[in-house]
């Protein structure tokens, strides 16, 4: 059974910050506000921790299990708190904590084996995969357990070491699970850094680190980029998404209403893959605005830790702001709020969830990643027109087409220019399928064999057949 201290003394901090509860808007914990000038000796730790730690293939599957053991026994203290500081419903949190643990297992694997090279040269050379040195993985405040482990459970069962800096909204739940999955594993292989700017901008571009693992939006994965330009360390970027779902003529509306609905305003609408874009055809239109409207209406919308909750608040403050600010540039622009369009008249914060019908295609909640509990419903006369809308936009991280002939939808979806494209359903990703965005969604593959060799590098022997 885990115990969820740490086997060893983290960086002392000086300072603390609060962590808010958006249920209420209220502090509600505290966190350690460390800063940049710590990272040297925590990298270093890294570094020294590295050396056994990339030694023993064997060892790692061990503590990778224990990990994912120690995870679910710990799963009681962890869920509420996460729910706490990110706002989504208490069953969601369990879900993190879920995916979580199966990660662990799923990277506890075999490690790569050695492969021959055959091409017909007299030569003996093979392909040993190494592991890469301390990596740094930044993550955002959406999915704070399961964007973590999607960094961790890869990096350490290739053999590196890990800091990560969760967002600082989202600290604490982030902590703990550090700790929990510190009991698994030796001094230093895997440490939480918490803080706020430039703690993350400072720990990408730092010297010792060979590999920068970011999930966020994309003008921070840029800066990440060029931090790491300054060690020429490798750079993984998962970044933000506008996807859009197109809805064939011979879609049942009524039969893929909910499905559709939660696709969108699932963790209130803040997932990088969620739908963020509806193209209905105009025949269907007013009947897709009404079925996602009423089901909007009749969400149940409340605190995370509430009994029946199906969508909490809004993370934070800054992101409450730009849903009203997009929703009400769509209204000014001629858009018609058919559900919501307004903060909910209670602490915290809470935006009730927004269906816009006749949206220009210009307003920015349509050529934006709104990221929040807000859908704009657009009307198409041709599929033709539909593909280019949704192709129409610097995104590439999924698209999903709906309807009921599975060919039809299916040579819809392969004209999408996305990494993930779902038929009849949207933001499903089995852990053994390569993520990965197109344009500026990302840069790097994470998910699957590829997330594994996305943090080994293949160090090649040549050797002749004869002395
Ligand atoms: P963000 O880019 O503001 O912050 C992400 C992380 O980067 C946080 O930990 C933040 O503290 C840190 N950060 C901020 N400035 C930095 C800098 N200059 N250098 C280094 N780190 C810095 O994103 P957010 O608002 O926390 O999250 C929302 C965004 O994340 C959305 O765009 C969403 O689509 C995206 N996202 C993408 C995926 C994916 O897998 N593609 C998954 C989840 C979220």
């Amino acid at each position: 059974m885990a115990t969820h201290q740490p086997r060893h003394a983290s960086v002392v901090p000086a300072e603390r910050f609060a962590v808010l509860d958006p249920a209420t808007g209220e502090t509600f914990g505290e966190a350690p506000d460390q800063q940049p000038e710590e990272l040297d000796a925590v990298v270093g730790r890294a570094h020294e921790a590295w050396i056994n730690w990339r030694a023993d293939p064997g060892a790692r599957t061990t503590a990778l299990l224990e990990a994912a053991d120690a995870v679910e026994a710990a799963g009681a203290d962890i869920a509420p708190l996460l729910t706490r500081e990110q706002g989504k419903p208490l069953a969601e949190s369990y879900e993190e904590i879920a995916r979580t643990a199966a990660r662990l297992r799923y990277f506890a694997g075999p490690a790569p084996q050695p492969q021959p090279i055959t091409d017909g040269r007299p030569v003996r050379s093979e392909i040993r995969w190494r592991p890469l040195g301390p990596v740094a993985a930044i993550i955002p405040w959406n999915f704070p357990l399961q964007l973590a482990s999607a960094k961790f459970a890869p990096a350490l069962a290739a053999g590196n070491t890990m800091v990560l800096k969760p967002s600082p909204f989202t600290p604490l739940a982030t902590r703990l699970l550090g700790s929990v999955v510190a009991t698994a594993l030796p001094e230093d292989v895997l440490t939480i850094v918490t803080g706020h700017e430039p703690l993350g901008a400072r720990l990408a571009s730092h010297p010792g680190i060979r590999h920068v693992t970011f999930t966020g939006s994309i003008p921070t994965g840029r800066a990440v980029a060029q931090g790491a330009a300054a060690s020429l360390a490798r750079v993984t970027l998962e970044l933000g998404g506008n996807d859009a779902a197109i809805l064939l003529e011979d879609v049942e509306v009524e039969r893929i209403a909910d499905r559709l609905f939660w696709a969108a305003f699932r963790n209130c609408g803040q997932v990088c893959m969620a739908v963020k874009r509806v193209y209905a055809p105009a025949r269907l239109y007013s009947h897709v605005v009404e079925a996602l409207a009423q089901r909007a209406k009749t969400a149940v919308v409340g605190a995370g830790l509430d009994p029946g909750t199906q969508l909490g608040p809004v993370n934070n403050a800054p992101q409450l702001a730009r849903v009203e600010s997009y929703t009400a540039q769509a209204v000014a622009d001629g858009a018609r709020a058919v559900a919501g369009g307004r903060r909910l008249d209670r602490p915290g914060y809470f935006f009730a969830p927004t269906i816009l019908a006749d949206v220009p295609a210009d307003s920015p909640v349509v050529t934006e990643e709104q990221f929040g509990p807000v859908l704009p419903v657009l009307p198409y006369r041709s599929v033709d027109e539909a593909v280019e809308a949704a192709n129409d936009t610097g995104f590439g991280l999924g698209g999903s087409v709906w309807g009921t002939d599975l060919d039809r939808a299916e040579e819809v979806a392969d004209r999408l220019e996305c990494g993930t494209a779902w038929i009849n359903h949207h933001a499903e990703l089995s852990l053994a399928q390569p993520f990965a965005g197109s344009k500026e969604s990302g840069v790097g593959v994470a998910g699957g064999p590829w997330g594994l060799y996305g943090n080994l590098r293949p160090f090649v022997v040549h050797r002749p057949q004869e002395a």
